[in-house]
Formats: C-alpha cells, sequence, structure tokens
C-alpha cells in the first residue's frame, strides 16, 4: 500500500486520467478504489535529440482509480473532454499534449463556433493539463478564421 499511498499524495488523490477525486480510504479491490497505473511519454528522446526511437520512452507512474486504470485490459489511455464544451474537430488530448512536452511549440487542440466557446475551451484544457501533465507550462493561443476559432495552446 506504500506506493500507491506515494502515488496518490503526489497526484493530490486526483485520478489522473477522468480527473475526479479518490478515497485513499476506498478499498483496492473496488473500482472506484486507487491504484497506480503508467503513462508512458516520449520525453526521453527530445534530450537524446534523436526524437522518435526504440526504448526511448519515459514511464510515470500515476493515480488511477482500479475502473479507470489502463493497464488492466492494456487500454490506450484517452483524457475525456468535457461534454460542456463547444468544440468541432477536438484532437486526442494525451498524444499532443505529450507532444507539447516534448517538442514545445504550438499544437492546434480544436475549433469553436464562437470567440467565448474558444476562450472557455482554452481555460479548461490549461487548467486540466496543469493536472494531466504538471511542469508543462501553457499558454493560450486563439486564432480566428473561416468564421471560426482555432484553440491552439503554446508550451
Ligand atoms: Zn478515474
Amino acid at each position: 500500500m506504500a506506493r500507491v499511498e506515494d502515488i496518490g499524495q503526489q497526484d493530490n488523490w486526483r485520478c489522473w486520467l477522468c480527473d475526479d477525486s479518490v478515497d485513499p480510504a476506498m478499498s483496492v479491490n473496488d473500482d472506484r478504489g486507487p491504484s497506480v497505473d503508467a503513462r508512458m511519454t516520449d520525453r526521453k528522446a527530445k534530450k537524446k535529440g534523436k526524437g522518435k526511437s526504440k526504448g526511448s520512452t519515459d514511464l510515470h507512474e500515476r493515480l488511477a482509480h482500479r475502473g479507470c486504470n489502463t493497464g488492466k485490459g492494456n487500454i490506450e489511455a484517452v483524457v475525456i473532454w468535457n461534454e460542456q464544451l463547444f468544440t468541432i474537430d477536438p484532437v486526442a488530448i494525451i498524444p499532443t499534449v505529450d507532444r507539447l512536452a516534448a517538442k514545445g511549440g504550438r499544437e492546434i487542440f480544436c475549433r469553436c463556433p464562437t470567440a467565448a466557446d474558444a476562450d472557455t475551451t482554452a481555460a479548461w484544457l490549461i487548467d486540466r493539463i496543469s493536472r494531466l501533465e504538471p511542469g508543462l507550462t501553457l499558454s493560450s493561443d486563439i486564432q480566428e478564421g473561416g468564421g471560426q476559432y482555432l484553440v491552439a495552446l503554446r508550451a
């Protein structure tokens, strides 16, 4: 249990996948109970300056609900977009954030029908990613084009 306690404190007892709180007192056999999930990133590839290559992935341990844990069924980790947001063509959040963390620069996350939707969406993304990838500082970069608003983030 010591390991779950450590990872739980590191992640403030919040599930890295669904962003809900995890009860440390709940049984580890319960689907809402705590578990340690493995998260792979390509971060080390950049340090070597060689881009993606085999064996260059970085393994992080993150807190997840037992039911959300991707290790059990080898399901690919997916961060769910907030259903309240009006987004068009939203990208897969985890690989996009991994690219930002590894290479920096600017990544497009979605388009929005109005400027207000774009602002709300960018604020949600920055808040969500601050827990998904602590240590990555992002700023929003919203551009109007073709009657829509392109929501991008810059590392
Ligand atoms: Zn969860």
